[in-house]
């Protein structure tokens, strides 16, 4: 078993989520993570990212910084396309466990079975898993960049720039009507 340093720089996030677009669980989380605005996506289909994922990504952790620095890493990829939402809950139980799901393969029939016995019980175990051999834990890396005071990226919006210290906001966050005249945010606003 691999144990992760349990001590967070900030409190610690381990979510299943859906995502819309690819019909799909991922999981993220930020345990053995060391900074804010730093989230681990693991998706055992690989997808690219796509729109919805940045804003369900952004919406869900809505951080303070300027940056959402998304890693998506190299777990193991499921072979079929309906063990998705078993291998979410594998890698939860993983990173709930202080293990690293890069270093791990399960095998979803053993995990399948043993998952239904574990909540029957009432009892959530570690799942039976391999270690396999270091590999790099991350196969890419996208930084978002945050806007607005919802905090989320440039999703097509329209967006108005503030003229004082040049931030930029969604018109409809603002509720702005005219965005051809001058315009200071709420910041910029307070004297
Ligand atoms: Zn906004
Ligand atoms: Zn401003």
């Amino acid at each position: 078993m691999i144990l992760w340093k349990t001590e967070y720089a900030v409190a610690p996030v381990l979510q299943i989520l859906h995502w819309n677009t690819k019909q799909h669980w991922i999981t993220i989380s930020n345990i053995g993570v060391r900074s804010t605005g730093v989230i681990n996506v693991y998706d055992s289909k690989w997808y690219d990212d796509d729109i919805a994922l940045q804003n369900m990504l952004a919406g869900f952790l809505r951080c303070a910084t300027d940056k959402l620095t998304v890693n998506f890493m190299h777990v193991q990829h499921q072979s079929n396309n309906t063990d998705c939402g078993l291998f979410a809950v594998a890698f939860a139980n993983s990173l709930a466990f202080g293990q690293d799901p890069t270093a791990l393969r399960y095998s979803p029939v053993a995990i399948r079975r043993l998952l239904l016995q574990q909540l029957q019980d009432g009892m959530l175990q570690p799942f039976p898993s391999t270690v396999i051999p270091p590999h790099r834990p991350i196969l890419r890396t996208k930084v978002l960049q945050l806007y607005c005071m919802c905090r989320m990226p440039d999703d097509g919006r329209e967006m108005v720039q503030c003229d004082r210290c040049d931030s930029w906001y969604h018109v409809s966050c603002v509720g702005l009507d005219n965005t051809a005249r001058d315009w200071y945010c709420n910041k910029c606003c307070v004297v």
